[in-house]
This record gives structure tokens, C-alpha cells and sequence, in this order.
């Protein structure tokens, strides 16, 4: 993936992708808008959902110790990976020990994140996403663009496209004659997927959260197919971020308040499925949860960054942010988009890479993202410290070399008097447009004019 900027500017040429994405992120900010605001106390709510999560943050070793052991009593069994490796080779073993080659999964971004599903191909497991929108990627070869909504960016008659080239090859083919009706395409989904609920044996999931006092683990969905995989298989396989925790089910309640009106607008989850370890003659007899870091202690460590930590996923940010609005989720070069993944990828990834430490300047810094967000995470001031972080790492020799250069300027007066008047008779020589890094800046801004006369000088003429 190229950084940002390069990747932006690509999406920002697609027509048909900005009217995509406009029309939807336009749609549900305003249907959440209504939704918020039907209910009084939803800035207390929002306060409530903050201090929980930064309660358990700060305590999460006790609360993971005490997830694992209630796990572990109502017959789960509990597995710690450090890193994307060692979460897919945790789960390619538990896959394989099953004897079994095809898993059907939940709608997850951990698994997204370490890239479990390419890694579970390479062991000749195929994974089946049975989420709506993450079908219709899977099936075009696509990669995700939304937190919650991952096919944003297709409209009904592309969809209707992919499935009916694509949906032979991975199992039930899309209906003849297939149209873009709504009510078509879901069916045609419905078809395909019915087909391997039934056969599937293994289903891995993530989940929303994790109550530590009971070891209960919580999928909110809205089609239904989450709660087909996390009960019709032997064996669940439940791969989920460390961050997920929460202490009590008084503290799940109030999520459970914040997240569907945030998301899909809807006043509560249409499927809210909840599973406590095994229970004979229910659900899959065979339940591993395994818990991930992957980056996630490392953003802990850091005191301004670990507010990320507390997201809920929603999605509210994206669907208000202009720059998302315009690039789409792609040009992240991440699962985690638009504001929340500007602040989130560069502190799981670190910002060594181009695409990484890019991220935290993909934002005007309007500060629509922190007044949506139901657990009021502070975007701006994660990018301005991340940004900090970045410069720190040393930019651009052309920008290193001017800054250098107003250091030794600023520090001696008198080499500063003498630039300045160079300036001033040189300025009909100076070009419009800066070169090398600063172009962007002067593409679309004039550069400002070096005056004849510099200030001082005219000081010294008109007041002494
Ligand atoms: S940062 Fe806030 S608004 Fe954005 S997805 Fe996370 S919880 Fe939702």
C-alpha cells in the first residue's frame, strides 16, 4: 500500500466511489443523530462508558487473570498470543487437531488484523465469512473499507455483479436471473450461506466484549449469522483483543446502550448472542478463547495513545469525517479506518513504515470524530501526539535541513537581518510554488510574498 497522501488522492479520482460512500456515511450519521438524541442522559451514558473503560484499562491485568479463570471453570479453555503469529498458529493447530479443513466465521476485526484468514489458507483450512458485507469482499477479492459496514464503498448493482460471477466458485451459486433488489440479494446470500452453516464443525469468532466476573463473552450482530457460527458448529474458536474486557454485566449494560445507537442507529442489537464456556447439549461442546495483545500493551504503555484503547468499534467517527468521507477506507492501508484507525494502527503497528507514519496527519483535526464518540475518545489530541511522535522520528532531509537552517538563523540576530534583506531584493526571483515536500502546500495555497523592506528595518526608519 502507498501512504496515505499517494492512496487518497486515487480514491478521491473515483466517482462513483465518492457518491458510494457519501450516500451511505451520510445516511446512518444521520439516522445515529436521531437515535442519540432520543435519550436524556446520553452524555452521562457516554461519561459512564469512559470511566469503565479506563477503570479496567488500568487494572487489566486482575481482570484478564479473572476473565481466564472463569473461562477456564465454565469449561473454555484460555489461550495468550503475544502477536499476529502466534494467534493464527494458536488457532491452525486447534483447527487441525479437529481433523476439520473449512471453519465458518463471525464478523471480526482481530481475526481481520492478524490476518488469520490468509494464514489459515496457507495451512489448507479455507475460511467462510458469513457477515453480509464481509461475503461480499470475501467473494470479490476486496478488502474491507468500514469498521462496520466493510462494503461501503460497492452499491447494489456491484454487488449484484460480484455475486453472480463469483458465488459459484465458492460453494451455492448466486439464482438465475438474479436482480439488485435488496430482498433478492439477501436471499441469494442466504442460500449460499445456509449451506455451510449446516455442514460447518468449526466457527471462529471475535467478540464485542468480555465480562470478567462470569467469563461470558458478547457478539452484537444485526443479520442473525454471527449467532448461527457461535452455535450450530462442534468446536467455537473466539479470537479477541485484550482491551475487550469489562469487569461486571452492570458495566455491560451500559455498552450495550452505547454501541447500537452509535453504529447502526438502532436502539438496541437486533442479535445480542452471549456464551459462558460449554454447556452439554447447547451450542459447541468445545470452546477456546484465545486473547490477543498484538501492540495492545505497547499503546497501554503510552498515556496520551491508550485512549483508543476504550473503543467500541461503532463506527460513529468514520461516518462523520470528512476526510473519510472523501478517500473512503482503503487509502488507510489498515482493517481500522477513518479517524479511529488513524490513532489506533499507528500505535499497534508502530510508525516506522510509510503507510504508519502517515496516518496520524489523515485528518483536518475538526474534531467531529471525539464529539461522536459514545466513549469520548479525544481523536485530535491522539494525532497531534502522534504526530509529535513521528517528526520526532526525523522527516523529510529537505524539511530537516530547513529547520536546521531557521535554528542557526533565529539563534544569531545578525545572520537573520542580513537573510531578511537578501530576501527582500531577491524577491522577484522567488518561486510560486515550493518544491519537494512543501508542494503539497502550495498547491493549493499561494505562497505568501517576501515584503521589499523587512520589518525591523521599517522599525528602525519609522520609530526610532
Ligand atoms: S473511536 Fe469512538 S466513534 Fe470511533 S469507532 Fe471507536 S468508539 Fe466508535
Amino acid at each position: 500500500m502507498p501512504a496515505f497522501p499517494a492512496a487518497a488522492a486515487r480514491a478521491v479520482a473515483d466517482d462513483q466511489l465518492r457518491a458510494n460512500l457519501r450516500h451511505a456515511t451520510h445516511t446512518i450519521r444521520d439516522k445515529r443523530a436521531r437515535a442519540v438524541a432520543e435519550l436524556a442522559d446520553w452524555a452521562e451514558l457516554r461519561e459512564a462508558g469512559k470511566a469503565i473503560k479506563d477503570h479496567t484499562l488500568r487494572h487489566l491485568d486482575r481482570y484478564l487473570v479473572q476473565l481466564e479463570e472463569a473461562v477456564t471453570a465454565a469449561g473454555g479453555t484460555v489461550h495468550w498470543a503475544a502477536d499476529a503469529e502466534q494467534a493464527n498458529r494458536i488457532v491452525a493447530d486447534l483447527v487441525r487437531a479437529t481433523g476439520e479443513t473449512e471453519v465458518v466465521k463471525v464478523k471480526s476485526m482481530a481475526t481481520q488484523e492478524i490476518g488469520l484468514n490468509e494464514a489459515l489458507a496457507a495451512e489448507g483450512i479455507t475460511a467462510y465469512e458469513t457477515d453480509l458485507a464481509e461475503l461480499i469482499v470475501q467473494l470479490g477479492d476486496d478488502r474491507p473499507s468500514h469498521i462496520l459496514v466493510p462494503a461501503i464503498h460497492r452499491n447494489r448493482a456491484e454487488i449484484r455483479e460480484v455475486f453472480a460471477d463469483r458465488m459459484g466458485a465458492w460453494g451455492r451459486p448466486a439464482p438465475e436471473g438474479l436482480t439488485d433488489s435488496p430482498a433478492e440479494l439477501a436471499e441469494a446470500a442466504r442460500l449460499h450461506l445456509r449451506e455451510k452453516f449446516l455442514r460447518a464443525r468449526v466457527a471462529v469468532s471475535g467478540a464485542n466484549f468480555m465480562v470478567a466476573e462470569t467469563g461470558t463473552l458478547v457478539v452484537v450482530e444485526s443479520e442473525g449469522n454471527g449467532r448461527m457460527c457461535l452455535t450450530l458448529p462442534r468446536t467455537l474458536i473466539s479470537v479477541v483483543g485484550i482491551e475487550k474486557v469489562v469487569p461486571t454485566w452492570r458495566d455491560l449494560e451500559v455498552f450495550l446502550q452505547l454501541l447500537p445507537r452509535s453504529s447502526t442507529a438502532e436502539r438496541m442489537n437486533p442479535y445480542t448472542s452471549l456464551w459462558t464456556g460449554t454447556t452439554e447439549g447447547d451450542g459447541p461442546a468445545d470452546f477456546h478463547l484465545v486473547l490477543l495483545d498484538n501492540g495492545r500493551t505497547t499503546a497501554l504503555a503510552d498515556q496520551v495513545g491508550r485512549q483508543a484503547l476504550r473503543c467500541i468499534r461503532c463506527s460513529a467517527c468514520l461516518n462523520v469525517c470528512p476526510v473519510y468521507e472523501r478517500a473512503g477506507g482503503h487509502a488507510y492501508g489498515s482493517v481500522y479506518p477513518g479517524p479511529i484507525g488513524a490513532i489506533l494502527t499507528p500505535q499497534l503497528r508502530g510508525t516506522a513504515g510509510p503507510v504508519d507514519a502517515s496516518l496520524p496527519y489523515a485528518s483536518s483535526l475538526c474534531g467531529a470524530c471525539y464529539e461522536v464518540c459514545p466513549v469520548a475518545i479525544d481523536i485530535p489530541e491522539v494525532l497531534v501526539h502522534l504526530r509529535e511522535r513521528v517528526a520526532e522520528q526525523g522527516g523529510h532531509p529537505v524539511e530537516r535541513a530547513a529547520i536546521a537552517a531557521a535554528g542557526y538563523l533565529l539563534d544569531h540576530p545578525a545572520a537573520l537581518a542580513a537573510a531578511e534583506r537578501l530576501a527582500g531584493r531577491t524577491r522577484a526571483l522567488h518561486p510560486r510554488r515550493l518544491p519537494g515536500p512543501g508542494r503539497a502546500w502550495t498547491d493549493s495555497r499561494d505562497l505568501p510574498k517576501v515584503p521589499a523592506e523587512p520589518f525591523r528595518d521599517w522599525w528602525r526608519r519609522n520609530r526610532t
